[in-house]
């Protein structure tokens, strides 16, 4: 299977949407590993009664950054983030690292339903030969700097 962790992040104004969509996705998300911030974490836990969510820090907290060390280790292959566009968020530096990392080692990243829906549909989430294409970056990492 091409991917086999998930994390899953909604702010607070999203996280009734997240659970519902998780909700509705429960056999497709079984096999997967859960990742989750905090709040939506323990939501998660008690709307699904599922406890083997792997539950972080609070975003505001640190939880986003927990995530987005966890894409640069490779452990998640993809990000389910549903972040509110309509009201600003005061660890909104974290966040856009979080994007960023994401976008940086090319993990699928859904950031509202629909996204999420094409993404949990798409035949690259259990094909055996799909493998998303990690970003090779040992000349940036041998690079010298005088
Ligand atoms: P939370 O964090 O799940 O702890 O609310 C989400 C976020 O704001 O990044």
């Amino acid at each position: 299977m091409a991917v086999k962790s998930v994390a899953l992040v909604a702010h607070d104004n999203k996280k009734r949407e997240l659970v519902d969509w998780v909700s509705s996705n429960q056999q497709r998300l079984a096999p997967l590993a859960l990742y989750a911030t905090g709040t939506t974490g323990r939501l998660l836990q008690e709307r699904l009664r599922r406890d083997d969510i792997h539950t972080l820090l609070s975003g505001p907290l640190g939880g986003d950054q927990q995530i987005g060390a966890k894409i640069a280790e490779g452990e998640i292959d993809l990000l389910v983030f549903f972040w509110d566009p309509l009201e600003p968020q005061p660890h909104d530096p974290d966040i856009k690292a979080l994007l960023r990392i994401a976008a940086l080692w090319n993990i699928p990243v859904a950031c509202n339903r629909a996204s999420a829906e094409f993404i949990l549909s798409s035949t690259c989430m259990t094909d055996p030969d799909h493998r998303a294409q990690r970003p090779d970056f040992s000349d940036h990492a041998r690079r010298r700097v005088e």
